[in-house]
Parts: C-alpha cells; structure tokens; sequence
C-alpha cells in the first residue's frame, strides 16, 4: 500500500502526468512499461475519467489505479452564459482557488480561453485580472484539466475540431514549464490531439520567456500584447514594460523563429484619447515593418472597477486602414461574451450577473 493511503491523504491525481511519467507508474507498480502508455491513451485521447473504462488496461492494475490514485478534472462552480453563446466557466481546483475558462462556439468549431496562473503577477492596468494580483501558477494538470472539464460539459467529442488560446487569465511565459508541459500533451496526436497551429499562446511581453520559447522543438503559436506605439505610453499601461522595454521586445521579435506557415500576431486593446490616434496607427506600422506580422485589435472591455473607454468605432476602422494601407494585415476582433464579464481581460471571478 503507498504511503499517502494509509496517511488519509486524498488520491493523487493523475492528471497531468505525461506519457513517460506514466510508464514509470506502471512499471513501479509492477506492470509493463507499455501499460502507462495504454493508460496515457485512455486518460488523455479518449477522455476517459472513470477507471474502470479503461478496459484494455490489466484488471489488476485498475484495481490498484482505482484504490490509489483519481482521475479529477477542475469542478464547474458555475457557468456564465452569455447571449452569444459564450461560456465562461467557473472552475475550482483541489486547493480551493478559483480560474476561468472560457468557451466560445462559433459555427463550425470552437475556441477555448484557458488561464495559466490564478491571477496575474503583471499588473497591466487596463486588464481586471490584474485587480486579483498572482494567486499562484497552474499546474499542467490544472492547464489541460480546464480543456477536459469544459469539453464534457460541452459535450465536445474527442475528435472535434477545437481550438484553445492561453488568453485567459495569467501570463503563461511566467509559467512556461507547466504551461509547455500541458501543451505538449494536448498537441500529442495520442493526447488531446489538438494541433500545435490551433494553439495561441499570448504574452504581455516577458522577453527572456520568448527567447525560451523560440528554443521549444514544439511550441504553440504566438500572439504579443503590444498595446502601444511608443515606450512611455506603454509603460503607462503596462508597468511590465520598465523590465522589458518595447524596444527589446520588438528586438526579440524580430528574431524569433517563425515555422513557414506562421505569422506573429500583435494584440493592441484599443483606449479611447490614449493609444488610438492616427500617430498611433503609424507607429505601430513602423515598428512592425518588414516583420511576418498581423494585428488583432482588440474593443476594450470595461467595467466599473477601471476608469478607460473603448475607442468608438469610427476610430478602430481609421486605426485599422491604416495598417492595411501599410500592409499589415489587421483585424478588428469581436468581443464575445462581454454580458457576462467573459471577454478579454475581463476575467476577474466575481461581480458577474447571471443572466
Ligand atoms: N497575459 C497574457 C494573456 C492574457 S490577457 C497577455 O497579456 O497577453 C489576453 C489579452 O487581453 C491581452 O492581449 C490583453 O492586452 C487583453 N486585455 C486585457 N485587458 C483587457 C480589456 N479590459 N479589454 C480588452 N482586452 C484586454
Ligand atoms: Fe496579466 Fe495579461 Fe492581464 Fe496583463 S493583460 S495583467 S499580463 S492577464
């Protein structure tokens, strides 16, 4: 019998645990190397949770699976629907605190926002997140764990076409070991299968993480929140940017290793009278020339907690045209779920209304 069973300690859970790690369980529980594989497959390509689904997995061994260990997914606390479909789900995990994922359908597949930390350590301060300050990072575990919750809930069968963004709350490259641990599981053909091209990764611009990123074999793609055309506006909204200046961060950019089919994406939130102006526009062209880059502009979504207005959208078009006529591709993103605090940096746990 393990330690921890007769201590009374709950079952450690296997989620998270990736392919060699559970070959090692196998084998230290007498079993072939190949069992942890079969189990890797149950757990992860079939989604299945209940251990004794695991049918081709030695009986014994079930049993022992079964007596000390757990297969448990982040509970569903509450769930947020918004008119436009849009979920946001309140996940609890195993120590109490609390993250958001966020489940958009569109007509023929579905996005999920998935958080990388409970709370967020960078403080940018448009974003309500940065309100809840750093709780602590996620675990892998916790990571994948939102994409299976939300999946079963949503019904979404193993082989759907999915696509996940690391968009909700957290900076992922503050987490990158466990972030990047998850991501090789759900990009693993034998995982969750979710191809690395429908991976996103976004970050408020933590250089040295991107460089560490640039080194990954298998890496997600990236999107930079660049949120501004010039240093001292940015460090206005995004403290962050003191540490690592935009112009470094453009530096790393510039040489960061795009595969042949990819494009950089910049997000820009965009703030009525402090970053939208047509010499906004023209400076953002100008430190994106040449670069294999497109823009996602982002409607700010407000709340009462934090003074900024969205840009009318006279002014996100102009904005707009202007990079076009410049040859960035730039696209004006639709806010989702906004009823429902869901959209972009609008994650923050309470003050919702559940309509
Ligand atoms: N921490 C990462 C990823 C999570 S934030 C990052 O900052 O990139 C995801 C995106 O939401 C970022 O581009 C951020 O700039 C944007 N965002 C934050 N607060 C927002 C708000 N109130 N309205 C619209 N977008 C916001
Ligand atoms: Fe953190 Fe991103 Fe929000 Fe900035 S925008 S506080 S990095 S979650």
């Amino acid at each position: 019998m393990p330690a921890w069973a007769q201590m009374g300690v709950a079952n450690p859970n296997l989620l998270g645990l990736n392919r060699g790690e559970l070959e090692r369980l196998a084998e230290d529980l007498g079993q072939a190397r190949y069992r942890g594989r079969q189990l890797y497959r149950g757990l992860y390509g079939r989604r299945e949770r209940d251990f004794s689904r695991l049918t081709d997995l030695d009986q014994k061994f079930r049993e022992f699976l079964f007596a000390y260990y757990q297969v448990a997914y982040p509970e569903i606390r509450r769930v947020f629907v918004s008119q436009d479909g849009t979920a946001r789900y309140l996940l609890g995990l195993a120590d109490g605190k609390s993250v958001e994922t966020v489940y958009m359908p569109e007509e023929n597949r579905v996005t999920l926002c998935l958080s990388s930390q409970a709370g967020c350590a960078v403080n940018c301060r448009f974003c309500f997140t940065a309100l809840l300050g750093l709780q602590r990072n996620l675990t892998a575990g916790e990571i994948l764990g939102q994409v299976l919750a939300v999946a079963a809930a949503q019904h979404i069968p193993p082989r759907a076409r999915l696509n996940l963004v690391l968009m909700g709350m957290g900076e992922p490259l503050l987490n990158l070991a466990q972030v990047m641990k998850a991501v090789q599981i759900l990009a693993d053909p034998q995982g969750l299968a979710v191809p690395l091209r429908r991976i996103t990764m976004s970050t408020s611009g933590i250089t040295p993480g991107i460089v560490e990123l640039a080194r990954e074999p298998l890496r997600p793609k990236l999107a930079v929140s660049l949120n501004a055309s010039e240093e001292a506006q940015r460090t206005a909204l995004m403290p962050i940017n003191r540490k690592y200046p935009l112009r470094e961060l453009l530096r790393v950019c510039r040489a960061y290793p795009l595969r042949p089919w990819e494009r950089l994406t910049f997000e820009y939130v965009l703030l009525q009278d402090l970053n939208d102006s047509d010499a906004d526009a023209l400076r953002v062209a100008d430190l994106l020339r040449g670069m294999r880059a497109k823009v996602n502009l982002i409607p700010y979504n407000g709340g009462p907690e934090l003074p900024y207005r969205p840009s009318p959208f006279e002014r996100t078009l102009a904005f707009q045209q202007i990079l076009v006529d410049r040859h960035i591709p730039a696209f004006i993103r639709i806010s989702r779920g906004q009823d429902v605090r869901a959209a972009c940096g609008q994650l923050r746990l309470e003050g919702a209304t559940n309509p």
